[in-house]
């Protein structure tokens, strides 16, 4: 059985979008959770080839480098039609379109270009990370399967989420309130979002 995280935990992100998010599923615990950017640590390069790869290198860098137990998360779209990608290398496609509107167009040009069949399946990958001096880097690792629509709807959420629909959901994640998003059911069932469903079961190992 794991020791249960108490006290201080470096969130190991310079996204604003996904530090709200993780504030707001690490809010019950009790924890006090501070960000890399806050700190003002470097942003490690992500030199790894899968997603729990990247996020270990970011949650033991903003371990090593502040003596606390980190927590990050890598994320991704894998797009059916066009291989798997963006996957990994999501935020560098935004990054290279030059904006997420952009990118959004981007997979849609891809998608028709590609000819790929409808309709276009689509996953969100979230793993979960924590480093702790002197122990061995713990990952977890879900995804939220859906479809992608276009035009781009809504505009709550960030990223790729407004072309995003969860399977069994009308609406887009960019339509999506936060708590829907994320969708943790007080009863213990699944949660919708990839990172919601990571992050339940990293509470039930570490913060249960
Ligand atoms: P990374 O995990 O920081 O490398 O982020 C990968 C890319 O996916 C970034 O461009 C994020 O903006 C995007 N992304 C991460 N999480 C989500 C999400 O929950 N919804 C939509 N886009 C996301």
């Amino acid at each position: 059985m794991a020791e249960r995280l108490a006290g201080r935990l470096v969130i190991a992100t310079h996204n604003v979008g996904k530090l709200r998010e993780m504030r707001e599923l690490l809010a019950p615990y009790g924890l006090e959770a501070v960000s890399a950017g806050e700190l003002g640590l470097p942003e490690p390069e992500e030199t790894g080839t899968t997603f729990a790869a990247n996020a270990a290198i970011k949650a033991e860098a903003a371990s090593v480098a502040t003596g606390l137990p980190a927590f990050a998360d890598d994320t991704g779209l894998c797009i059916d039609g066009l291989g798997g990608e963006p996957g990994i290398f999501s935020a560098r496609w935004a990054k290279a379109a030059g904006s997420f509107a952009q990118a959004l167009d981007e997979v849609h040009r891809q998608l028709v270009a590609r000819g790929a069949e409808r309709p276009w399946r689509a996953h969100f990958v979230s793993v979960l990370a924590l480093a702790r001096p002197g122990e061995s880097t713990a990952t977890v690792e879900r995804r939220c399967d859906g479809e992608l629509v276009f035009p781009p709807r809504g505009t709550i959420g960030f990223g790729y989420d407004p072309i995003f629909r969860p399977d069994g959901h009308e609406r887009t994640f960019g339509e999506m309130a936060s708590a829907e998003k994320h969708g943790i059911p007080a009863d213990g069932s699944r949660a919708l979002s990839h990172r919601a469903r990571a992050f339940q079961e990293f509470a039930k190992r570490f913060l249960a």
